[in-house]
């Protein structure tokens, strides 16, 4: 007998972003599209490519090459030599050289839509060319944004209304201060032209892009995707969390969980800012402090740029490795945050609520200590709060983390009885997104196999 499915498999291109943060969630969404009987090419710099490559082979579901890596060759600029062609571990000012030399890789790109033809391309935000290329091939594109709704609606409202209406008509939907609010404003204003904004302005000619995939489940952002579909006629379509199902029993990590297992239950929290960012000497002594007076055992991860490494001793306070040794784990550079997140020691997360962290510590059920840095993180850690799933450690006029605030902050949130609710908050929300995990995916599939017969009719 015929076997339809494979008659019926869509070939699906996946473009994210050079970044961790959109390859991983990238990559999840390829997985589960791929187990649903999707056909998946991945396309990223061998580099990017080869940080992924081990972890998905190493799935028993995913270990005969299932999903089709191709490599996009950017252009080896002298400052940009290829293992610099993401931007984990970046130096910062190269980030505008990794933007033109992925610019220069457009034609590279349309040769490998001309060479594979896909029935669609998954895209992120950026590069902004994708959509024309794939639209004068007849390839039909949606973009995929691996951050929150709350993030989309407030970015498609600044965008709209760039002259100044006033936030008092959408305060039940952004419950956020106006300092905040306005600041916000002005960077998505100003910067209105960069291509990474003008993602939020859709290309009107492509009709797909009136629908936009969502890394979130209505759990947790269902108000602010009613907002984008009322407002903008837009239509959402969640696609849950996609936090890794699987979190990988290889060696990776295992001092730190031997360090975790000889922990309580619940007794620890994890430092850590994510893959981009790293903290000011200012802000590294203000938490290292934070954590040593909360007396609560900490993992905390310190990362430093390519070339600009230091000994440990030297960029923390005097004596602070001495004095915390049995309390406190530093981890240089990077740590398994989801096997850690997973340990049942773990009772808290010191997070800047990059996205993805926000949406692995509510999976695990873990409650956020939210110090949010820059880009969507105050927004997200708005939304911590207004979810009732952890608390913000506010920042003082100077911009300043008070050692004492941290630590306040994270015993209410981790050891003390009036951090009760939102500890049961964070449990049940984890809950119940995974309830909604199957419903959601299902959602999305409907909605590609639809947009790709569109296209064929
Ligand atoms: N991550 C990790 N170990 C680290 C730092 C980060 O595993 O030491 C992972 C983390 O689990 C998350 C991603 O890197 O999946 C960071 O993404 P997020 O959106 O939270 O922050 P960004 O790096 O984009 O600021």
């Amino acid at each position: 007998m015929e076997d339809t499915r494979q008659i019926k498999k869509m070939r699906v291109l996946m473009f994210p972003w050079f970044a961790h943060g959109h390859i991983t969630p990238f990559l999840e969404l390829a997985k589960k599209l791929f187990l649903r009987n999707f056909h998946i090419y991945f396309c990223s710099s061998p580099v990017n490519l080869n940080s992924i490559k081990q972890k998905l082979f190493s799935d028993p579901k995913f270990s005969n090459h299932s999903i089709e890596l191709v490599e996009l060759h950017l252009p080896s600029l002298p400052s940009l030599p290829p293992h610099y062609h993401t931007t984990n571990g970046l130096p910062p000012h190269l980030m505008p050289t990794l933007d033109k030399a992925i610019d220069m890789a457009k034609p590279s790109f349309n040769k490998i839509l001309e060479t594979l033809k896909p029935d669609l391309v998954i895209r992120d935000f950026a590069p902004a060319w994708v959509p024309d290329l794939a639209s004068s091939l007849k390839v039909p594109t949606i973009v995929f944004i691996t951050s929150g709704a709350a993030l989309v609606s407030f970015s498609l409202y600044c965008l709209k209304n760039k002259g100044g209406d006033d936030y008092h008509h959408h305060d039940h939907v952004f419950p956020f201060p106006e300092v905040y609010l306005e600041n916000m404003k002005s960077q998505l204003v100003q910067n209105s032209e960069k291509s990474s904004i003008r993602a939020f302005q859709f290309n009107e000619r492509s009709s797909n892009d009136n629908t936009i995939l969502i890394k979130s489940s209505r759990e947790l952002e269902g108000k602010y995707m009613d907002y984008i579909s009322s407002s903008f006629g837009m239509k959402v379509v969640p696609v849950g969390p996609l936090v890794p199902y699987y979190v990988h029993d290889d060696e990776e990590g295992m001092d730190i969980i031997n360090w975790l297992n000889k922990k309580e239950k619940s007794s620890t929290v994890f430092a850590c800012f994510g893959s981009q960012f790293y903290l000011s000497k200012e802000d590294m002594e203000e938490i290292a402090y934070g954590l040593e007076l909360s007396k609560v055992n900490f993992i905390w991860v310190l990362r430093f740029a390519k070339g600009e490494v230091m000994k440990l001793e030297d960029a923390l306070p005097n004596g602070f490795l001495e004095r915390v040794r049995d309390k406190g784990l530093i981890v240089a550079d990077w740590a398994p945050q989801l096997k850690i997140l997973k340990h049942s020691s773990i009772g808290g997360f010191v997070s800047h609520c990059g996205w993805n962290s926000l949406l692995e510590s509510i999976k695990f059920g873990v409650p956020i200590i939210a110090m949010p840095m820059q880009f969507d993180q105050p927004l997200n850690a708005r939304l911590v709060e207004e979810c009732g799933i952890g608390l913000e450690v506010e920042r003082d006029n100077n911009g300043r983390v008070g050692r004492e605030n941290l630590a306040k902050v994270i015993r209410k949130v981790v050891v003390e009885k009036n951090g009760d609710g939102i500890r049961q908050k964070a449990k049940e929300m984890g809950e119940n997104m995974e309830k909604k995990d199957d419903e959601e995916l299902d959602g999305l599939v409907k909605e590609l196999l639809q947009l790709c017969q569109k296209e064929c009719m």
